[in-house]
């Protein structure tokens, strides 16, 4: 193998699938060449039309969906309902609330104007940025590549995707754009490492839609300013979930152990701190341990594909093997002890899920991101105990609190330091394109989704709209004392209480006869 080589590794048996390369700077410098030529053309498509390529999209994943499970399954190791509920199901959803939204916040809007512009039409036009460059992770390969790019493509631009180099999917997106019939180079996959990532930053898009972990958000953050390139980032998190006393059991079990082990963990927004109030802590753990117990972990043993039955798969890369492993070994050592899973064999991609009792935020399980299936769990008495914990952290991504007390539930929620928070269910924030998603403090910044989803790729282009008369302004010159008096009158009638429409309207009546006659000629 060429060390300047890549290799992609199916995690479930080790095998090498293929390789990538970093590419140049002449070959970054081709792609933003193409997504120039591509800028102007798609800026003259209407909404339709762009509609019509990205309903294109829509048909092409219903029906090649097992084609592109089968290729996120090769490179992540995930278990099927897991690639199909978040990656497939949730990509068609997208596609289907933007084509109603889209419309909406794209079309140009009329605005107020305040009394010192009266007579005049303001307006509201949001048209495309440019060339928009969507760096993505590992975790959710189809649904992190295709979702910013193509709502990055309905706001009008031409996009760019450095997908990640742990799971570039290049089986996929070699047919992908072509086959859909989606309109050529519009939306270009560039696969690549680091290298690749840093490139294709400096050919200057005009913004930079990044997904990532917080070190790397913070260098592209970096570089983004030095050039003054807008940026979004959405970074990494270790949510917390709160569980009252009052709860159903089995409901909240159940819905903390899917929140929580789900995508095997690899999740920005999995639970991976969970605090359980004292009244039902012992008999929540034991359920929860219980239940755990019989999820099903893909194997080795299964070879090259991850049985359909599989509730928790594979770990994605050795990388994150080997922080999952640190991090339950850092736990124990400092006391906490280990109810169900942990580590069996060393370096395999396969953990179990791991439930850890005992945990304080000493531990690097309970303070830094995990992004594997462990559940590290506290006990707390009171709600704001539980609330002074939640918020311990250097991140603020997600989180949720579970009663039956509603009200509770939403005091709870407006003082987590979060971005999005769920009463009685977890994460499913993301899975609600009408909500806005994204994260507070090392998180990162800005929304995406809702109507941000859009509108985040836009130029917000503000625009007045007056008429051609013999007047001038008040403001304009020549700046007089008489005009500077009226002036300051009609501010007075109209702000001070109570108004004084009178004063106020001889006041105009001057400026307007002043504008006719007091100008520089
Ligand atoms: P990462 O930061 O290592 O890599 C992300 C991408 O950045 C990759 O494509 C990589 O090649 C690229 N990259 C790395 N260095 C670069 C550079 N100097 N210049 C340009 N590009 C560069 O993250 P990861 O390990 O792939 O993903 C896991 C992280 O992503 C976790 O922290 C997770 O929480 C986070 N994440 C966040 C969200 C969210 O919406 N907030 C969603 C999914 C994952």
């Amino acid at each position: 193998m060429d060390k300047n080589n890549i290799p992609i590794i199916n995690p479930i048996n080790g095998q090498t699938l293929y390789e990538i390369q970093e590419i140049s700077v002449e070959q970054a410098k081709a792609v933003f060449q193409t997504a120039k030529t591509m800028e102007t053309k798609i800026r003259q498509m209407s909404l339709e039309q762009r509609i019509a390529e990205v309903e294109k999209i829509n048909q092409y994943v219903l029906e090649h969906g097992n084609f592109i499970l089968d290729c996120i399954i090769a490179e992540t190791g995930k278990s099927r309902t897991d690639a199909f509920a978040a990656e497939v199901f949730e990509v068609c959803d997208v596609i289907d609330v933007y084509k109603k939204l889209a419309p909406k916040l794209l079309k140009d809007k009329s605005v107020p104007i305040p009394i010192f512009l009266m007579g005049k039409k303001a307006q509201q036009w949001m048209e495309p940025l440019g060339t928009i460059l969507v760096i993505t992770p590992w975790n959710f390969p189809f649904y992190q590549v295709i979702v910013p790019a193509l709502l990055a493509f309905l706001a009008g631009n031409a996009v760019v995707v450095k997908p990640s180099e742990v799971t570039p999917l290049v089986p996929l997106w070699n047919d992908f754009f072509v086959k859909s019939g989606f309109m050529k180079d519009a939306i270009q996959v560039v696969v690549g490492g680091k290298e690749t990532g840093a490139l294709l930053l400096a050919e200057r898009p005009a913004k930079v839609h990044f997904t990532g972990s917080v070190r790397t958000g913070k260098k592209i953050g970096e570089a983004c300013a030095k050039e003054l390139i807008p940026v979004d980032l959405e970074l990494g998190g270790k949510d917390p979930s709160i569980v009252f006393d009052d709860v159903n059991i089995d409901r909240t079990v159940n819905g903390v152990m899917w929140g929580a082990f789900t995508n095997a963990g690899q999740n920005c927004t999995g639970i991976e701190r969970l605090y359980v109030q004292e009244g039902i802590y012992d008999k929540f753990i034991e359920t929860l341990v219980d239940k755990t117990k019989k999820l099903k972990t893909s194997s080795i043993d299964r070879n090259t594909k991850v049985a359909e039955d599989c509730d928790v798969g594979a770990i994605t890369s050795a990388f994150q093997v080997s922080i999952i492993e640190d991090h339950i070994e850092d736990a124990v050592a400092k006391g906490a002890k280990v109810l169900c899973g942990g580590i069996e064999q060393k370096g395999s991609h396969h953990i179990k899920p791991t439930i850890l009792v005992d945990c304080n935020h000493s531990m690097k399980i309970a303070a830094e991101e995990t992004f594997g299936p462990t559940l590290a769990i506290m006990k707390f008495k009171t709600e704001e105990e539980a609330i002074r914990l939640a918020n311990d952290s250097p991140y603020g991504l997600s989180a949720s609190v579970w009663s039956k007390d509603i009200e509770r539930g939403k005091r709870v929620a407006r003082q987590l330091v979060c971005g999005n928070v769920c009463i009685n269910n977890h994460m499913i924030n993301e899975a609600n394109p009408y909500l806005p998603f994204g994260g507070v403090k090392d998180s990162g910044i800005g929304r995406f989704k809702g109507e941000e989803g859009v509108l985040t790729f836009c130029n917000h282009k503000s625009v007045i709209i007056d008429q051609q008369s013999n007047m001038i302004e008040p403001h304009w010159y020549p700046f007089t004392q008489s005009k500077y008096e009226l002036l300051n009158n009609l501010m007075n009638a109209y702000f001070r209480k109570p108004k004084n429409w009178l004063k106020f309207a001889k006041n105009g009546l001057r400026i307007d006869t002043i504008g006719k006659k007091e100008q520089i000629k």
